[in-house]
């Protein structure tokens, strides 16, 4: 698949499903409320998706020959090295990156946005929708940058226009656009090229959370544009803790390192009293000051392979029939509200969240999952603008997430329940959720439930 624009709606044709990819965890049992245990459904892949067996395999087989890397000089210390900074390379491959930029290990997508924030020139007028993650959101809010927040846009074509009117009659400078590829709320996707045209065109740099696009599709840096793409490992089928800021070098080796010490910095004097000179490495280093973190870079490495090796555009095929198959179960459910910035048809990734009428969120997943054994979220899901704007709140009550009180009739709801799925998925998981979700709104829950500890839990049978 070539990365096309939204506005084209590149949805991968379905075809036959596939097996899933293998992951860890999919034979684990869960109790229900009733001492029953079933297998577990995990279905909240937006969050952390589990790890792959080839990733865990991978892992496995080199820890053994771990040691620590850039200046051991044991043989096991220049082959980890070697690994390290073969990893860099397959990130790169992975996500088409021109050959100038590079790949800066993280600790995730929350910590890569906070990086750049820190490297952005003074004064840079930083272009966001108030529709993103918190983490796309908020690291801009630091001195010396100028955020500007874009309103709510209902189609990918209002969110092109909103930002042509906004950088049309901004004042010149450095400027940045943070965008989300696939949103951890709904699912969609948003339209990367063509705001990356608008930008590029202003002379506005774009950095792309790819933290939920890059799990479910292929993410060409040369096709779409950007400067700079943001992915957390243990969205990716790896989670050791490692995340990925990749891109242009130019701002980030003009700042000052994101952290100070050893590995950023290439020499220390201490020439008189009270004074030392640094000199810090440039390209990635110079942002990875300590001890990387190797084992989860590696991780992150082999996962990219792995998806690689799968075939981006038959796991994209694959996810849109079990999401074709989730949209049309919901769709028969009476009171189940699919939440939606860009409209029904809109394309989308596997990530789904609905509110039932009559039904607080969290007492739903709660049920989901003591009665059913599927893990699935209820919340605001760290965006708190959008799915307020979602479920129709101006933002005057505070969310009660974690009350088991259902909402009365006709009264909006709160909080929202996601659902979400990947390459591990296997199609039995959405049937049983769907079955649950029947079970739940036809026959109601079989159980009581009560707030402890802001968590809606079972309290006795009905
Ligand atoms: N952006 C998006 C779109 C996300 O979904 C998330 C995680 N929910 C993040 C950023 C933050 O990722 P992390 O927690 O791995 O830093």
């Amino acid at each position: 698949m070539t990365a096309q624009p939204v506005l084209d709606a590149p949805v991968p044709r379905p075809t036959a499903v596939t097996a899933p990819l293998p992951v860890l965890g999919r034979d684990v049992e869960v109790p229900l409320v009733t001492g029953e245990k079933v297998p577990y459904a995990a279905l909240d892949y937006a969050a952390s998706a589990p790890a792959l067996q080839r990733v865990w395999d991978d892992v496995a087989a080199y820890l053994p020959c771990y040691a620590s890397v850039h200046r051991g000089a044991g043989y096991l210390s220049q082959l980890s090295t070697d690994l390290y900074e073969e990893s860099r390379r397959t990130v790169a491959g992975f996500l088409d990156l021109p050959e100038d930029h590079q790949v800066v290990f993280t600790r995730g997508t929350t910590d890569s946005l906070n990086l750049l924030a820190a490297a952005l020139p003074a004064g840079t007028r930083v272009f966001v929708f108030a529709t993103e993650h918190h983490a796309s959101l908020l690291p801009w809010r630091r001195a010396g940058l100028r955020p500007v927040y874009l309103p709510a846009p209902r189609s990918p074509r209002q969110a092109v226009a909103a930002l042509e009117e906004a950088l049309a009659t901004a004042p010149q400078g450095p400027g940045l656009l943070c965008v989300t590829g696939a949103s951890n709320v709904t699912g969609e996707l948003w339209p990367v090229a063509e705001l990356t045209g608008v930008a590029h065109r202003h002379g506005v740099r774009v950095v792309l959370d790819a933290a939920q696009l890059a799990p479910h599709r292929r993410v060409s840096v040369r096709e779409l544009g950007v400067d700079w793409v943001a992915l957390s490992g243990h969205k990716l089928y790896a989670p050791f803790g490692a995340g990925v800021l990749a891109g242009r070098a130019d701002w980030l080796d003009a700042a000052e390192p994101y952290l100070a010490g050893g590995g950023a910095s290439r020499t220390v004097d201490h020439r008189d009293a009270g004074t030392v000179a640094v000199e810090w490495h440039r390209g990635p280093a110079r942002h990875e000051a300590g001890s990387p973190n190797v084992v989860g870079s590696y991780a992150l490495a082999s996962a990219c392979r792995a998806l690689s090796d799968a075939g981006p555009d038959a796991l994209a095929a694959r996810e849109e029939v079990l999401l074709g198959r989730l949209r049309a179960g919901l769709a028969e459910v009476p009171g189940v509200r699919v939440l939606s910035l860009f409209g029904e048809d809109h394309p989308r990734v596997g990530v789904l969240s609905f509110v039932v009428e009559g039904w607080n969120s969290s007492h739903f997943s709660a049920a989901l999952s003591a009665e059913h054994g599927i893990g699935v979220r209820d919340g605001l899901f760290c965006a708190h603008p959008l799915v307020r704007s979602l479920l129709g709140d101006a933002g005057d009550a505070p969310a009660r997430c974690g009350a088991p009180e259902p909402s009365p009739p006709g009264e909006r709801s709160l909080n929202a329940v996601r659902v979400s799925f990947g390459a591990g998925t296997p199609e039995e998981h959405i049937e049983r959720f769907l079955s649950a979700v029947r079970s739940l709104v036809g026959d109601g829950p079989r159980w009581n439930y009560r707030t402890e500890g802001g968590r809606c839990v079972p309290d006795g049978r009905r």
